[in-house]
């Protein structure tokens, strides 16, 4: 067995069933993706839309997209035919123009709203109040499927602060859960965990994790 393959059952055998793990092979080759993928592994992360595309029309029909970085408002076009879920939903800008484009391609775009929860200023995402004023007219988005919640733990080697930012994800979760969602079974996901954070994500209720490094090795950019 590969080293990738591999590392992916380890992951696979240290976490609930319930959770799904999406490898996130930004800046890694096609030929990595088809190691997996022969291996039965079809759900993949990226971050930039051209890289995103590319390893799409190279790769089998049947993957499991997941754009999970940033996403410019003008770029939605070129993913909207096939993307599986967006991770990163940090505008009202960008979930009209996906809701625009899933609508032009006939389709309904699963997405999730990224809730700021690190301290760091560099981090894309919505405040909940921003968050819940979407929320409020999410009826309007007729092409959107609001599938949940996703964030981005502080990048330190402090655990109280990290579970603090999962913690505060999970309890947005769930407010929002309670207050607009109550019968609607499709907002059901926290995406939060990386290679570093994964296991005290899923401690505090994560349902998607996103892992790069430990599955496919060191990245050089990025
Ligand atoms: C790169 C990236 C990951 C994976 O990071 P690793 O530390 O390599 O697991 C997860 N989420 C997002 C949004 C990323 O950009």
């Amino acid at each position: 067995m590969t080293d990738i393959v591999s590392n992916i059952n380890k992951i696979l055998q240290e976490i609930p069933k319930s959770v799904k793990l999406v490898a996130v092979s930004k800046t890694k080759p096609i030929k990595d993706i088809k190691t997996a993928y022969d291996a039965g592994y079809k759900i993949f992360g990226e971050n930039k839309v051209q890289e995103l595309v590319n390893k799409y029309e190279s790769l089998p029909k049947d993957i499991e997209w997941h754009m999970i970085g940033h996403l410019q408002t003008n770029k939605v076009k070129y993913i909207a035919p096939f993307v599986s879920l967006i991770h990163a939903v940090d505008s009202r800008k960008l979930l009209n123009e996906i809701n625009k484009q899933a609508e032009k391609n006939n389709r309904q775009i699963n997405c999730l709203l990224q809730i700021k929860i690190a301290k760091e200023e560099t981090k894309f995402g919505l405040s909940v109040n921003d968050a819940e004023q979407i929320l409020k007219e999410k009826n309007t988005y007729k092409n959107i499927i609001f599938s949940g919640l996703m964030g981005m733990a502080t990048n330190t080697d402090n655990h109280e602060q990290i579970l603090s930012e999962f913690k505060q994800l999970f309890d947005t979760f769930k407010l929002f859960k309670t207050n607009y969602f109550a019968d609607n079974t499709n907002f059901k996901e926290i995406s939060m965990g990386m290679s570093g954070d994964y296991k005290l994500a899923i401690s505090q209720g994560s349902t998607i994790i996103r892992v790069g490094s430990l599955i496919f090795g060191k990245r050089i950019y990025i």
